[in-house]
Protein backbone atom coordinates (compact mmCIF):
# COMPACT_ATOMS: atom_id res chain seq x y z
CA UNK A 1 0.00 0.00 0.00
CA UNK A 2 1.22 3.69 -0.56
CA UNK A 3 2.13 5.31 2.37
CA UNK A 4 -1.28 6.84 4.00
CA UNK A 5 -1.29 10.74 4.57
CA UNK A 6 -2.56 9.52 8.01
CA UNK A 7 -2.79 6.71 10.56
CA UNK A 8 -5.86 7.13 11.62
CA UNK A 9 -8.61 9.52 9.87
CA UNK A 10 -11.41 10.78 11.31
CA UNK A 11 -14.38 11.86 9.55
CA UNK A 12 -16.60 13.84 11.61
CA UNK A 13 -15.52 15.94 14.38
CA UNK A 14 -17.53 15.77 17.55
CA UNK A 15 -17.86 14.29 20.82
CA UNK A 16 -17.47 10.53 19.67
CA UNK A 17 -14.27 11.51 17.44
CA UNK A 18 -12.62 13.86 20.09
CA UNK A 19 -12.63 10.87 22.79
CA UNK A 20 -11.03 8.32 19.94
CA UNK A 21 -8.48 10.86 19.83
CA UNK A 22 -8.19 11.11 23.66
CA UNK A 23 -7.99 7.24 24.05
CA UNK A 24 -5.79 6.90 21.37
CA UNK A 25 -3.22 9.14 22.73
CA UNK A 26 -3.69 7.86 26.06
CA UNK A 27 -2.61 4.52 24.56
CA UNK A 28 0.22 5.67 23.19
CA UNK A 29 -0.55 5.55 20.09
CA UNK A 30 2.10 7.63 18.00
CA UNK A 31 0.90 7.74 14.76
CA UNK A 32 -0.73 10.47 12.84
CA UNK A 33 -4.54 11.59 13.38
CA UNK A 34 -6.69 13.69 11.23
CA UNK A 35 -9.98 14.65 11.74
CA UNK A 36 -12.24 16.45 9.27
CA UNK A 37 -14.43 18.49 10.32
CA UNK A 38 -17.84 20.01 8.64
CA UNK A 39 -18.06 22.60 11.37
CA UNK A 40 -15.98 25.44 11.33
CA UNK A 41 -15.06 24.87 14.99
CA UNK A 42 -13.04 22.39 16.90
CA UNK A 43 -15.05 19.60 18.54
CA UNK A 44 -17.60 20.70 21.29
CA UNK A 45 -20.93 18.83 23.35
CA UNK A 46 -24.05 19.16 22.06
CA UNK A 47 -26.10 18.73 25.19
CA UNK A 48 -25.86 22.18 26.43
CA UNK A 49 -27.38 23.54 23.06
CA UNK A 50 -30.92 22.74 24.32
CA UNK A 51 -30.46 23.83 28.24
CA UNK A 52 -27.70 26.49 28.97
CA UNK A 53 -26.97 27.94 25.57
CA UNK A 54 -30.69 28.46 25.53
CA UNK A 55 -31.80 29.60 29.00
CA UNK A 56 -28.31 31.12 31.09
CA UNK A 57 -27.84 35.18 29.69
CA UNK A 58 -24.53 34.70 29.85
CA UNK A 59 -23.63 30.92 27.92
CA UNK A 60 -22.84 32.17 24.40
CA UNK A 61 -19.47 30.62 23.99
CA UNK A 62 -19.06 27.27 21.97
CA UNK A 63 -19.13 24.34 24.33
CA UNK A 64 -15.63 23.00 23.40
CA UNK A 65 -14.50 19.43 24.50
CA UNK A 66 -10.88 20.38 24.60
CA UNK A 67 -9.20 24.12 24.52
CA UNK A 68 -7.42 24.51 21.17
CA UNK A 69 -3.99 23.94 22.35
CA UNK A 70 -5.24 20.42 23.52
CA UNK A 71 -5.02 19.22 19.83
CA UNK A 72 -1.43 20.86 19.04
CA UNK A 73 -0.10 19.61 22.21
CA UNK A 74 -1.32 16.32 21.48
CA UNK A 75 -0.61 15.93 17.79
CA UNK A 76 -4.35 16.03 16.56
CA UNK A 77 -4.63 17.71 13.31
CA UNK A 78 -7.83 19.03 13.14
CA UNK A 79 -9.72 20.31 9.09
CA UNK A 80 -12.22 22.35 10.04
CA UNK A 81 -14.41 23.38 7.67
CA UNK A 82 -13.36 19.85 5.71
CA UNK A 83 -16.48 17.09 5.28
CA UNK A 84 -15.79 13.69 4.01
CA UNK A 85 -17.86 13.65 0.49
CA UNK A 86 -17.03 9.82 -0.83
CA UNK A 87 -15.26 6.81 0.73
CA UNK A 88 -13.51 4.14 -1.21
CA UNK A 89 -13.02 1.02 0.84
CA UNK A 90 -10.66 -0.96 -1.16
CA UNK A 91 -8.81 1.87 -1.95
CA UNK A 92 -8.14 3.29 1.46
CA UNK A 93 -9.11 6.48 0.07
CA UNK A 94 -11.82 9.68 1.25
CA UNK A 95 -12.98 12.18 -1.11
CA UNK A 96 -13.02 15.87 0.92
CA UNK A 97 -14.99 18.45 -0.28
CA UNK A 98 -15.38 22.13 1.22
CA UNK A 99 -18.23 23.09 3.64
CA UNK A 100 -19.73 25.50 1.15
CA UNK A 101 -18.27 24.54 -2.06
CA UNK A 102 -19.15 22.31 -4.05
CA UNK A 103 -15.71 21.57 -6.06
CA UNK A 104 -13.87 18.22 -4.08
CA UNK A 105 -10.89 19.47 -1.39
CA UNK A 106 -8.78 16.48 -2.19
CA UNK A 107 -8.11 12.92 -1.22
CA UNK A 108 -6.75 11.45 2.14
CA UNK A 109 -4.95 8.47 2.10
CA UNK A 110 -5.76 6.61 5.40
CA UNK A 111 -4.81 3.04 7.35
CA UNK A 112 -7.58 3.15 9.74
CA UNK A 113 -10.63 5.12 9.21
CA UNK A 114 -13.21 6.11 11.63
CA UNK A 115 -16.70 7.17 11.02
CA UNK A 116 -17.97 9.56 13.81
CA UNK A 117 -20.21 12.17 11.54
CA UNK A 118 -22.76 11.97 13.75
CA UNK A 119 -26.75 12.80 12.69
CA UNK A 120 -28.90 15.30 11.91
CA UNK A 121 -32.44 16.89 12.45
CA UNK A 122 -35.02 14.83 9.98
CA UNK A 123 -37.10 17.47 7.88
CA UNK A 124 -40.93 17.46 7.60
CA UNK A 125 -41.91 17.41 4.00
CA UNK A 126 -44.24 19.45 2.46
CA UNK A 127 -44.02 22.01 5.44
CA UNK A 128 -42.72 24.90 3.99
CA UNK A 129 -42.17 27.21 7.64
CA UNK A 130 -40.33 30.30 5.70
CA UNK A 131 -38.09 32.22 8.25
CA UNK A 132 -40.37 31.20 11.42
CA UNK A 133 -38.62 27.73 11.37
CA UNK A 134 -35.63 26.26 13.16
CA UNK A 135 -33.75 23.32 13.65
CA UNK A 136 -31.63 22.56 16.38
CA UNK A 137 -28.39 20.24 16.08
CA UNK A 138 -25.83 22.86 16.16
CA UNK A 139 -24.12 26.02 18.12
CA UNK A 140 -24.87 28.30 15.17
CA UNK A 141 -28.58 26.63 15.14
CA UNK A 142 -28.73 27.31 19.14
CA UNK A 143 -27.62 30.60 19.12
CA UNK A 144 -30.17 31.63 16.19
CA UNK A 145 -33.00 30.01 18.27
CA UNK A 146 -31.62 31.60 20.91
CA UNK A 147 -32.21 34.83 19.44
CA UNK A 148 -35.31 34.22 18.04
CA UNK A 149 -36.57 33.17 21.62
CA UNK A 150 -35.43 36.16 23.53
CA UNK A 151 -36.21 38.84 20.53
CA UNK A 152 -39.42 37.95 19.57
CA UNK A 153 -42.48 37.77 21.26
CA UNK A 154 -45.91 35.73 20.35
CA UNK A 155 -45.93 31.41 20.65
CA UNK A 156 -42.75 29.01 19.90
CA UNK A 157 -44.66 25.92 18.42
CA UNK A 158 -42.27 22.56 18.70
CA UNK A 159 -42.81 19.70 16.20
CA UNK A 160 -42.54 16.30 17.94
CA UNK A 161 -41.98 15.54 21.43
CA UNK A 162 -38.62 13.84 21.45
CA UNK A 163 -35.84 14.80 23.98
CA UNK A 164 -35.06 18.12 22.19
CA UNK A 165 -38.18 19.17 21.45
CA UNK A 166 -39.09 18.79 25.50
CA UNK A 167 -35.70 20.39 26.56
CA UNK A 168 -36.06 23.11 23.68
CA UNK A 169 -39.78 23.60 25.10
CA UNK A 170 -39.06 23.78 28.64
CA UNK A 171 -36.25 26.44 28.25
CA UNK A 172 -38.40 28.64 26.18
CA UNK A 173 -40.87 28.38 29.35
CA UNK A 174 -38.30 29.08 31.46
CA UNK A 175 -37.69 32.58 29.33
CA UNK A 176 -41.57 33.42 30.02
CA UNK A 177 -43.05 32.27 26.29
CA UNK A 178 -46.09 30.75 25.17
CA UNK A 179 -45.31 27.36 24.16
CA UNK A 180 -47.35 24.35 22.07
CA UNK A 181 -45.84 21.40 22.04
CA UNK A 182 -47.23 19.23 19.37
CA UNK A 183 -46.22 15.28 18.66
CA UNK A 184 -47.96 12.74 16.00
CA UNK A 185 -47.75 9.86 18.55
CA UNK A 186 -49.61 9.67 21.31
CA UNK A 187 -47.34 10.31 23.89
CA UNK A 188 -43.75 11.78 24.12
CA UNK A 189 -40.83 10.07 23.84
CA UNK A 190 -42.83 7.24 22.25
CA UNK A 191 -39.84 5.29 21.19
CA UNK A 192 -38.02 5.07 24.42
CA UNK A 193 -41.00 4.87 26.91
CA UNK A 194 -44.47 3.23 27.36
CA UNK A 195 -47.43 5.18 27.26
CA UNK A 196 -47.37 4.83 31.50
CA UNK A 197 -44.40 6.49 31.84
CA UNK A 198 -44.69 9.22 28.65
CA UNK A 199 -47.66 10.18 30.40
CA UNK A 200 -46.31 11.23 33.43
CA UNK A 201 -43.69 13.52 30.98
CA UNK A 202 -46.41 15.14 29.39
CA UNK A 203 -48.07 15.75 32.56
CA UNK A 204 -44.98 17.47 33.58
CA UNK A 205 -44.78 19.94 30.84
CA UNK A 206 -48.78 20.52 31.51
CA UNK A 207 -48.01 22.02 35.01
CA UNK A 208 -45.20 24.36 33.95
CA UNK A 209 -47.73 25.93 31.58
CA UNK A 210 -46.51 23.89 28.22
CA UNK A 211 -49.64 23.25 25.59
CA UNK A 212 -49.36 19.83 24.58
CA UNK A 213 -50.88 18.04 22.19
CA UNK A 214 -50.78 14.92 21.53
CA UNK A 215 -51.74 12.74 18.42
CA UNK A 216 -51.99 15.63 16.53
CA UNK A 217 -49.86 16.93 13.29
CA UNK A 218 -49.50 19.66 11.48
CA UNK A 219 -51.24 19.04 7.66
CA UNK A 220 -50.96 22.78 6.32
CA UNK A 221 -48.76 25.71 6.52
CA UNK A 222 -49.56 29.49 6.24
CA UNK A 223 -47.98 32.53 6.37
CA UNK A 224 -48.83 35.48 7.56
CA UNK A 225 -46.04 38.44 7.84
CA UNK A 226 -44.02 36.93 10.70
CA UNK A 227 -46.45 34.28 12.33
CA UNK A 228 -47.03 30.53 11.16
CA UNK A 229 -50.31 29.47 11.14
CA UNK A 230 -50.26 25.50 11.61
CA UNK A 231 -53.22 23.69 10.82
CA UNK A 232 -53.39 20.13 12.85
CA UNK A 233 -54.43 17.00 11.80
CA UNK A 234 -57.66 17.34 14.26
CA UNK A 235 -59.01 20.60 12.61
CA UNK A 236 -57.74 22.65 15.07
CA UNK A 237 -54.73 25.64 14.27
CA UNK A 238 -51.76 27.42 16.15
CA UNK A 239 -50.22 30.31 15.48
CA UNK A 240 -46.34 30.80 16.54
CA UNK A 241 -43.92 32.81 15.15
CA UNK A 242 -41.16 30.46 16.13
CA UNK A 243 -41.29 26.91 15.27
CA UNK A 244 -38.67 24.13 16.33
CA UNK A 245 -38.81 21.42 13.75
CA UNK A 246 -38.03 18.47 16.39
CA UNK A 247 -38.38 15.47 14.49
CA UNK A 248 -35.82 13.20 15.46
CA UNK A 249 -32.66 12.50 13.94
CA UNK A 250 -30.68 10.77 11.18
CA UNK A 251 -27.36 9.28 10.66
CA UNK A 252 -25.29 11.58 8.47
CA UNK A 253 -24.25 8.56 6.41
CA UNK A 254 -25.46 9.59 2.77
CA UNK A 255 -22.08 10.15 1.82
CA UNK A 256 -21.07 6.63 2.10
CA UNK A 257 -24.06 5.65 -0.34
CA UNK A 258 -21.31 4.13 -2.78
CA UNK A 259 -19.58 2.64 -0.17
CA UNK A 260 -21.07 -0.36 0.54
CA UNK A 261 -21.54 1.36 3.74
CA UNK A 262 -24.76 3.82 4.87
CA UNK A 263 -27.08 5.40 4.22
CA UNK A 264 -28.48 4.77 8.09
CA UNK A 265 -26.54 3.89 10.69
CA UNK A 266 -23.30 1.60 10.23
CA UNK A 267 -23.93 -1.59 11.79
CA UNK A 268 -20.49 -2.81 13.86
CA UNK A 269 -19.40 -5.35 16.29
CA UNK A 270 -18.22 -4.15 19.88
CA UNK A 271 -15.33 -2.79 18.84
CA UNK A 272 -16.50 -0.51 16.45
CA UNK A 273 -15.23 -2.34 13.25
CA UNK A 274 -17.57 -2.00 10.24
CA UNK A 275 -17.83 -4.77 7.36
CA UNK A 276 -14.62 -3.26 5.21
CA UNK A 277 -11.50 -3.93 6.87
CA UNK A 278 -9.62 -0.79 8.49
CA UNK A 279 -12.43 1.45 9.00
CA UNK A 280 -14.81 2.25 12.28
CA UNK A 281 -17.87 4.13 13.11
CA UNK A 282 -18.96 5.17 16.71
CA UNK A 283 -21.62 7.52 18.12
CA UNK A 284 -24.88 8.48 16.14
CA UNK A 285 -23.78 7.12 12.73
CA UNK A 286 -23.15 3.59 14.15
CA UNK A 287 -24.89 0.90 15.14
CA UNK A 288 -23.56 -0.95 18.02
CA UNK A 289 -24.76 -4.55 19.47
CA UNK A 290 -26.45 -3.54 22.11
CA UNK A 291 -26.11 -7.17 24.29
CA UNK A 292 -29.02 -6.28 26.57
CA UNK A 293 -31.77 -5.91 23.45
CA UNK A 294 -29.66 -8.66 21.71
CA UNK A 295 -29.97 -6.34 18.73
CA UNK A 296 -28.01 -3.99 16.67
CA UNK A 297 -29.56 -0.47 17.95
CA UNK A 298 -28.26 3.37 16.99
CA UNK A 299 -28.38 4.85 20.35
CA UNK A 300 -27.85 8.69 19.23
CA UNK A 301 -26.67 9.61 22.71
CA UNK A 302 -23.74 10.85 24.92
CA UNK A 303 -22.84 8.25 26.76
CA UNK A 304 -23.05 5.73 23.58
CA UNK A 305 -20.54 7.88 21.64
CA UNK A 306 -18.08 8.14 24.72
CA UNK A 307 -18.22 4.59 25.54
CA UNK A 308 -18.23 4.01 21.27
CA UNK A 309 -15.12 6.41 20.82
CA UNK A 310 -12.78 5.20 23.17
CA UNK A 311 -13.71 1.35 21.87
CA UNK A 312 -12.89 2.23 18.67
CA UNK A 313 -9.43 3.38 19.86
CA UNK A 314 -8.61 0.53 22.00
CA UNK A 315 -9.43 -1.96 19.22
CA UNK A 316 -6.67 0.46 16.82
CA UNK A 317 -4.15 -0.04 19.24
CA UNK A 318 -5.43 -3.65 19.73
CA UNK A 319 -7.17 -3.47 22.84
CA UNK A 320 -10.25 -5.29 23.50
CA UNK A 321 -13.48 -2.92 24.45
CA UNK A 322 -14.21 -2.46 27.64
CA UNK A 323 -17.05 -4.75 29.19
CA UNK A 324 -20.63 -3.28 28.38
CA UNK A 325 -22.94 -1.61 30.71
CA UNK A 326 -26.62 -0.81 29.98
CA UNK A 327 -27.37 2.23 28.20
CA UNK A 328 -27.92 5.05 29.74
CA UNK A 329 -29.54 8.77 28.65
CA UNK A 330 -30.56 11.70 30.65
CA UNK A 331 -32.57 14.95 29.75
CA UNK A 332 -33.09 18.25 32.13
CA UNK A 333 -36.61 19.46 31.57
CA UNK A 334 -38.22 21.95 33.91
CA UNK A 335 -35.78 21.57 36.82
CA UNK A 336 -35.78 17.77 36.85
CA UNK A 337 -32.76 15.40 35.95
CA UNK A 338 -34.48 12.28 34.03
CA UNK A 339 -32.31 9.80 33.52
CA UNK A 340 -33.23 6.45 30.91
CA UNK A 341 -31.08 3.78 32.28
CA UNK A 342 -30.97 0.26 30.03
CA UNK A 343 -34.79 0.06 27.96
CA UNK A 344 -38.21 0.19 28.42
CA UNK A 345 -39.84 -1.56 25.39
CA UNK A 346 -43.95 -1.45 25.15
CA UNK A 347 -44.46 -4.42 26.68
CA UNK A 348 -42.45 -3.93 29.95
CA UNK A 349 -43.94 -4.31 33.34
CA UNK A 350 -43.58 -1.48 35.94
CA UNK A 351 -43.04 -0.78 39.54
CA UNK A 352 -42.80 2.20 40.95
CA UNK A 353 -40.68 3.71 43.69
CA UNK A 354 -42.11 6.97 45.25
CA UNK A 355 -45.03 8.80 44.02
CA UNK A 356 -44.61 10.98 40.51
CA UNK A 357 -47.66 12.83 41.30
CA UNK A 358 -46.27 14.11 44.42
CA UNK A 359 -45.08 18.13 45.17
CA UNK A 360 -41.28 16.83 44.49
CA UNK A 361 -41.60 15.06 41.74
CA UNK A 362 -38.57 12.64 42.73
CA UNK A 363 -39.14 8.92 41.76
CA UNK A 364 -37.89 5.74 40.47
CA UNK A 365 -39.82 3.17 37.97
CA UNK A 366 -38.18 0.16 37.85
CA UNK A 367 -39.01 -1.76 34.54
CA UNK A 368 -39.05 -5.53 33.60
CA UNK A 369 -39.88 -7.57 31.25
CA UNK A 370 -41.31 -11.17 31.18
CA UNK A 371 -40.02 -10.72 34.86
CA UNK A 372 -35.91 -10.04 34.30
CA UNK A 373 -34.94 -6.30 35.18
CA UNK A 374 -34.30 -4.64 31.85
CA UNK A 375 -34.28 -0.99 32.26
CA UNK A 376 -35.03 2.02 35.37
CA UNK A 377 -36.74 5.26 35.08
CA UNK A 378 -34.54 7.62 37.49
CA UNK A 379 -36.40 11.05 37.81
CA UNK A 380 -34.32 13.24 40.50
CA UNK A 381 -32.60 10.07 41.74
CA UNK A 382 -29.03 10.68 40.31
CA UNK A 383 -28.50 8.15 43.94
CA UNK A 384 -30.01 5.10 42.31
CA UNK A 385 -27.98 5.18 38.69
CA UNK A 386 -25.07 2.48 39.27
CA UNK A 387 -27.82 0.09 41.64
CA UNK A 388 -29.80 0.71 38.25
CA UNK A 389 -26.93 -0.38 36.12
CA UNK A 390 -26.14 -3.23 38.46
CA UNK A 391 -29.68 -4.57 38.92
CA UNK A 392 -30.28 -4.52 34.84
CA UNK A 393 -26.56 -6.00 34.30
CA UNK A 394 -26.76 -8.98 37.05
CA UNK A 395 -30.43 -9.96 35.54
CA UNK A 396 -28.68 -10.10 32.21
CA UNK A 397 -25.70 -11.96 32.87
CA UNK A 398 -28.16 -15.16 32.72
CA UNK A 399 -29.78 -14.75 29.59
CA UNK A 400 -27.04 -13.26 27.43
CA UNK A 401 -28.19 -13.05 23.40
CA UNK A 402 -25.60 -11.12 21.13
CA UNK A 403 -26.38 -10.61 17.47
CA UNK A 404 -24.27 -12.54 15.08
CA UNK A 405 -22.93 -12.08 11.55
CA UNK A 406 -19.86 -13.88 9.68
CA UNK A 407 -18.35 -10.55 9.49
CA UNK A 408 -18.95 -9.11 13.21
CA UNK A 409 -16.84 -10.53 16.43
CA UNK A 410 -18.76 -9.95 19.18
CA UNK A 411 -17.77 -9.33 23.12
CA UNK A 412 -19.82 -11.47 25.37
CA UNK A 413 -21.06 -9.50 28.03
CA UNK A 414 -19.26 -10.04 31.39
CA UNK A 415 -20.46 -10.96 34.90
CA UNK A 416 -22.76 -8.97 36.49
CA UNK A 417 -22.59 -7.63 40.13
CA UNK A 418 -23.41 -10.91 42.83
CA UNK A 419 -24.64 -8.12 45.04
CA UNK A 420 -28.15 -7.49 43.27
CA UNK A 421 -30.73 -6.26 45.35
CA UNK A 422 -34.45 -6.54 44.79
CA UNK A 423 -35.83 -3.06 43.65
CA UNK A 424 -38.63 -1.06 44.93
P1 LIG B 1 -21.76 14.77 16.83
O1 LIG B 1 -21.44 15.26 18.20
O2 LIG B 1 -23.00 15.27 16.19
O3 LIG B 1 -20.51 15.10 15.89
C1 LIG B 1 -20.52 14.77 14.51
C2 LIG B 1 -19.77 15.87 13.76
O4 LIG B 1 -19.56 15.41 12.43
C3 LIG B 1 -20.53 17.17 13.65
O5 LIG B 1 -19.74 18.24 14.06
C4 LIG B 1 -20.88 17.28 12.16
O6 LIG B 1 -20.88 18.61 11.69
C5 LIG B 1 -19.75 16.50 11.54
N1 LIG B 1 -20.04 15.95 10.19
C6 LIG B 1 -21.22 15.52 9.69
N2 LIG B 1 -21.06 15.07 8.43
C7 LIG B 1 -19.76 15.21 8.15
C8 LIG B 1 -18.96 14.88 7.00
N3 LIG B 1 -19.48 14.32 5.89
N4 LIG B 1 -17.63 15.14 7.06
C9 LIG B 1 -17.06 15.69 8.17
N5 LIG B 1 -17.77 16.03 9.26
C10 LIG B 1 -19.10 15.76 9.26
N6 LIG B 1 -27.61 13.08 24.67
C11 LIG B 1 -27.83 12.74 25.97
O7 LIG B 1 -27.57 11.60 26.37
N7 LIG B 1 -28.36 13.66 26.84
C12 LIG B 1 -28.69 14.91 26.46
O8 LIG B 1 -29.16 15.72 27.29
C13 LIG B 1 -28.49 15.29 25.11
N8 LIG B 1 -28.82 16.54 24.69
C14 LIG B 1 -28.66 16.85 23.37
C15 LIG B 1 -29.05 18.12 22.93
C16 LIG B 1 -28.92 18.46 21.60
C17 LIG B 1 -29.38 19.82 21.12
C18 LIG B 1 -28.38 17.54 20.67
C19 LIG B 1 -28.25 17.92 19.20
C20 LIG B 1 -27.98 16.29 21.09
C21 LIG B 1 -28.11 15.92 22.45
N9 LIG B 1 -27.72 14.67 22.92
C22 LIG B 1 -27.93 14.33 24.23
C23 LIG B 1 -27.15 13.67 22.00
C24 LIG B 1 -25.62 13.73 21.98
O9 LIG B 1 -25.14 15.04 21.98
C25 LIG B 1 -25.14 12.99 20.73
O10 LIG B 1 -25.55 11.65 20.85
C26 LIG B 1 -23.63 13.08 20.54
O11 LIG B 1 -23.23 14.39 20.28
C27 LIG B 1 -23.18 12.17 19.38
O12 LIG B 1 -21.81 12.34 19.17
P2 LIG B 1 -21.19 12.08 17.72
O13 LIG B 1 -19.74 12.34 17.85
O14 LIG B 1 -21.67 10.80 17.17
O15 LIG B 1 -21.86 13.19 16.78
Amino acid sequence: MTRPDADVLIAGGGLAAQRCCETLRRQGFGGRIVVLCEEPTAPYDRPPLSKAVLSDERERRTPTLKPAEWYAEHGVELLLGVAARELDPARRLLTLRERRGTGAAGRLRYRELVIATGSRPRRLPGLELGGVAHELRTHADALALRAALRERDGRLAVLGAGLVGMEVAAAARGLGREVTLIEAAATPLARALPPALGYWIARLHREHGVEVRLASSVERVSLRGSTARLELSDGSTVDADTVLVAAGTAPATEWLATSGLGPGAIPTDAAGRTAHPGVYAAGDAARFPDPYLGERVPSQHWEAAVRQGTAVARAIVGLAPAEPVPPMFWSDQHGHRIQLVGHAPPDCEIELDGNPTAGSGQFAAWITRAGRPIGALLVDRPDALQHARQWIAAAHAGHTAQPTTANHRNTPAGPGPSDTRRAA
